[in-house]
């Protein structure tokens, strides 16, 4: 769909030619506003391609990806599992890359640099990688060797280990950004519009869901979600909004601590060993935590002895590896007490163990 960029601090709007995901005048988050409201067509929810008409107009590679499955969890029939490590690069996040390196290619750009705690830079570097680009990437502290190895080897990115948490990281690439003529991709506005189709994907699979449960690091995919439901509900796609329940690691829970308190976000030095959601200070944390508040959602906060049970757990139910952030989801779903007739949807993140 046609769009422009709208910054959601100062409200400064410019075209969607705008090469940069911040604001030029206050170097707030940008918002991606469509031009004409978003009609749904029908659709299962089993290809991410079908929303293609619900994202940011630009020429997009058709690469497999999305319309992961939905599954019902094996000992309880109220609790739905949707599968996102069955993209190309095991998480969710390969849905905002594409729309990222579909952008970045359109403005010219050769070298796209990120910041990320890993799975968003195994990602981007992968979608680079496709489309001849360099990917440059700076990992914080907690990221697993693991992964940085995978990084660097497998999509031959250029990876830089920061001496400090993710938010410094993003300091550092930030400034590189700006120093090269590079494409500063993350959680920006491009990503947030290409994570919103888990939502659709979600609610057209299962409409009747009550609860969406979605782990939490930099807000991005949980004010996607929110984004992705307003645009159902508008378009009368959707009758009844479901609940949204935001987890986060009680070793890192900036985000359920403020929802708690009533306060705004205040940073939190990351201590937990579930690496996808170590955000201290997340991107999208007060804009989400709004959303969080207005809709009278949930936020809770999970033990790592809880998660690596559910991990645990997962092999051996689903044989699947699902990383510790995945599963920090069904162990907040035990938190739950739902109704007979309601249903909840865990989001199994990723799988970059
Ligand atoms: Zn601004």
């Amino acid at each position: 769909m046609d769009y422009i960029l709208k910054c959601r601090v100062c409200k400064v709007e410019y075209s969607d030619m705008h090469r940069y995901q911040a604001c030029g005048s206050c170097g707030g988050n940008l918002e991606v506003v469509y031009t004409e409201k978003p009609r749904f067509k029908k659709s299962n929810g089993e290809r991410f391609w079908s929303y293609e008409y619900l994202l940011p107009k630009a020429r997009y590679r058709h690469t497999e990806l999305g319309g992961t499955k939905l599954i019902s969890s094996s000992d309880d029939e109220r609790l739905f599992l949707k599968l996102e490590i069955e993209n190309p690069t095991r998480s969710f996040k390969d849905r905002g890359s594409i729309v990222e390196i579909a952008k970045a290619k359109e403005y010219g750009y050769e070298t796209i640099v990120c910041a990320s705690t890993g799975n968003m830079a195994y990602s981007l570097a992968y979608y680079a990688k496709l489309e001849d680009m360099r990917a440059r990437v700076f990992i914080g502290g907690s990221a697993s060797k693991h992964k940085v190895r995978n990084i660097k080897e497998l999509q031959d990115a250029d990876v830089e280990k920061v001496d400090g948490d993710f938010n410094k990281a993003l300091d550092v690439a930030y400034k590189y950004a700006a120093r090269h003529k590079a494409f500063l991709a993350g959680d920006y506005c491009y990503r947030k519009e290409g994570q919103k189709t888990l939502i659709y994907e979600i609610m057209d699979q299962l409409h009747d869901a009550t609860h969406i449960i979605v782990p939490v690091g930099n807000a991005t995919l949980l004010s996607g979600i929110f984004k992705g439901l307003k645009e159902m509900k508008q378009a009368g796609h959707i009758k009844k909004l479901p609940k949204i329940v935001a987890v986060q690691a009680r070793k890192c829970s900036p985000l359920v601590k403020a929802f708690a308190n009533g306060e705004k976000i205040k940073y939190q030095k990351p201590m937990t060993a579930a690496d996808a959601i170590a955000v201290g200070y997340p991107t999208f944390g007060d804009d989400a935590l709004g959303m969080l508040r207005t809709s009278k959602g949930m936020a809770m906060a999970v033990s790592e002895s809880e998660m690596l049970k559910e991990q645990k757990r997962f092999l051996e139910d689903y044989g699947l590896v699902a990383e510790l952030a995945s599963v920090s989801t069904v162990a907040a779903y035990k938190k739950l007490k739902l109704k007979e007739n309601e249903k909840a949807v865990a989001i199994i993140s990723g799988g970059n163990v």
